[in-house]
C-alpha cells in the first residue's frame, strides 16, 4: 500500500487494524464524489485507487466531457446534470485552471425526433432553460458545420466542456484536504467474504489489499468503473458491457476562429440515434470528434490504446459530412478509452445482493461523467441510510445481461 503526493489528514488511523466508517474503491469521479460527500458529512473514509485518480486506463482519464441536460424521456438524467451544475462550478473555482468550460452545447437533429419533443417537455416540467433553434438560425449562428439534412437543434447555453482528469484529480485533494484519506492501493479480486449467498445478511468486515494488508470498515463503496466485472465476477460479470471507445482531436485550420470555443459549442448530431459529438479546440488540444456507437469487447488492463484505422476513416467520413474543412485537417490526438455499459444505459447504484454493508458503484454507460457529484450525493445517502425513495432505474435486479442501449 503506498502513500503519493497528497497530505494524510491528521488524526487518521493509520495502524495495522486500521478500521474506516467507509472506505471507497476507486478514485473516478464516481468514487470521488462519493467519498467527498461521505466526507461532508464527517465519516472518517478512506479512499484507495489502484493506479490513481483519472489515470490514462480509468473511464474518467479523458481530457473532456460533456455535460448536457437533454436527455429525451429519461427525466432523472436531466435531473442528476442540472443538480450537478453547481458542484462543477464550485470545484472549478477552487481549481487553478478552468474544470467547467461553459461553451454551449448543441445537439442537433435531422427532423422532429420524439426525443426532441420528449426533452423539451421535461425541461419544461423542471424549469429548465433549452432554446429550439431552427435551421435558418443553426447556419447563422454556426457556420462552421453542413446543415444539410439537419431541421433543427436544442441549444442549451449554460451546459459545456468539463476537463475530466483535471476534475478528479482536483476533487481528490479537496478531499484530502477536508480530511479524508487517499491512498493508492488495490482491492484484491478475490477478497475474502464476496461469494458469500445471497440474502445471508453476511457483511464485508475486511478488505485484503493486493499488497497484502488489509482494512476493515462499516461500509465499502466498490466505485471500479470497467473493472467492476472483474472484481464481481459472479454478480456484473454477464451485466456491465466494457466496450472500446475511440476519440479524436483535429486541428483547425491556422488562424480560423470558427473554431475556438465561444464560437464553437460543444455539440452532437443525433444523426438517428447514431450519435456523433464533440467539442471545440478547448485549450489549444484540437477539436474533438468521436462516434458515440459502442466498439468491440475491450479488457481495461489488457486492450490496447492504439487508435484503429477504421475508426478513424469513420469520424473522417462523418466530417466531410458535417464538419467539410476539418475532413482532412491533421490529427493532432487520438485515445482509446472504455465505457463500461449497463443493459440500457442506466447507472448501477446498489447495495450487493449477498453483502449488506457493499455498496456496487458504476455503469456510467458512456454518459456518467456528468452526474458525478449527483450521484456521489445519491450514494453518500445510500450507505448512510438516508435515502428517502430508491431510483429504481439504479437497482441491481434491472440490469440484464443481454444489451439493449435505451439512454442517449
Ligand atoms: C471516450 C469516452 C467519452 C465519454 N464522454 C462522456 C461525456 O461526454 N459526458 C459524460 O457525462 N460522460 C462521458 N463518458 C462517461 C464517463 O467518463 C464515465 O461514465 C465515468 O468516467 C465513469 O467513472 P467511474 O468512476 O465509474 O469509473 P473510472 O473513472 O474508470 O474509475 C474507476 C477507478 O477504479 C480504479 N480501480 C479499478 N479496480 C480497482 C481495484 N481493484 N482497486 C482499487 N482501485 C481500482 C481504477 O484505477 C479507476 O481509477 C465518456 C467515457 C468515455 C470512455
Amino acid at each position: 500500500m503506498t502513500r503519493v503526493g497528497l497530505p494524510h489528514a491528521a488524526g487518521e488511523a493509520k495502524s495495522p487494524n486500521e478500521r474506516w466508517d467507509t472506505v471507497v474503491i476507486g478514485a473516478g469521479v464516481f468514487g470521488a464524489w462519493t467519498a467527498w460527500n461521505l466526507r461532508r458529512r464527517h465519516q472518517r473514509v478512506l479512499l484507495i485507487d489502484a493506479w490513481g485518480p483519472g489515470n490514462a486506463r480509468a473511464s474518467s482519464g479523458g481530457e473532456s466531457r460533456m455535460t448536457r441536460t437533454a436527455y429525451g424521456p429519461d427525466e432523472v438524467y436531466t435531473r442528476m446534470a442540472f443538480e450537478s451544475l453547481a458542484d462543477w462550478r464550485w470545484l472549478s473555482a477552487r481549481s487553478g485552471l478552468p474544470i467547467f468550460h461553459p461553451v454551449g452545447v448543441l445537439f442537433f437533429f435531422s427532423r422532429l425526433e420524439p426525443y426532441v419533443t420528449q426533452t423539451l417537455d421535461v425541461h419544461r416540467r423542471l424549469g429548465i432553460p433549452i432554446q429550439e433553434l431552427q435551421k435558418g438560425e443553426l447556419a447563422r449562428r454556426f457556420p462552421q458545420f453542413s446543415w444539410d439534412g439537419i431541421e433543427l437543434g436544442l441549444y442549451e447555453p449554460e451546459l459545456g466542456a468539463l476537463m475530466a482528469r483535471r476534475a478528479v484529480q482536483t476533487l481528490v485533494k479537496e478531499f484530502v484536504a477536508a480530511g479524508g484519506e487517499y491512498r493508492v492501493a488495490a482491492a484484491a479480486p478475490a477478497a475474502a467474504g464476496m461469494a458469500a449467498p445471497a440474502d445471508s445478511g453476511a457483511r464485508l468486515d475486511t478488505l485484503a489489499l493486493s499488497d497484502g494488508t488489509q482494512v476493515s470498515a462499516g461500509n465499502f463503496v466498490f466505485a471500479c468503473g470497467p473493472w467492476l466485472p472483474k472484481l464481481f465476477p459472479e454478480v456484473l460479470g454477464a451485466r456491465i458491457f466494457v466496450t472500446r471507445q475511440e476519440v479524436f482531436f483535429f486541428s483547425p485550420p491556422a488562424g480560423d476562429a470558427r473554431f475556438q470555443p465561444g464560437a464553437m459549442p460543444g455539440w452532437a448530431d443525433f444523426n438517428g440515434g447514431d450519435i456523433y459529438y464533440g467539442f471545440p479546440d478547448l485549450e489549444a488540444r484540437g477539436v474533438k470528434v468521436a462516434h458515440d456507437g459502442h466498439g468491440a469487447l475491450m479488457d481495461p488492463d489488457q486492450g490496447d490504446r492504439e487508435f484503429s484505422g477504421p475508426a478513424l476513416e469513420e469520424v473522417r467520413a462523418f466530417m466531410r459530412r458535417r464538419l467539410p474543412s476539418l475532413a482532412q485537417r491533421a490529427l493532432n490526438e487520438a485515445r482509446v478509452c472504455q465505457y463500461e455499459n449497463s443493459s440500457n444505459g442506466d447507472f448501477l447504484i446498489d447495495r450487493h445482493p449477498a453483502l449488506s454493508n457493499v455498496v456496487l458503484l458504476g455503469a456510467g454507460s458512456g454518459h456518467g461523467f456528468k452526474h458525478g457529484p449527483a450521484v456521489g450525493r445519491y450514494t453518500a445517502q445510500l450507505v448512510l441510510g438516508e435515502l428517502r425513495a430508491r431510483e429504481p432505474r439504479f437497482a441491481l435486479a434491472t440490469k440484464a445481461d443481454t444489451q439493449h442501449r435505451a439512454v442517449h
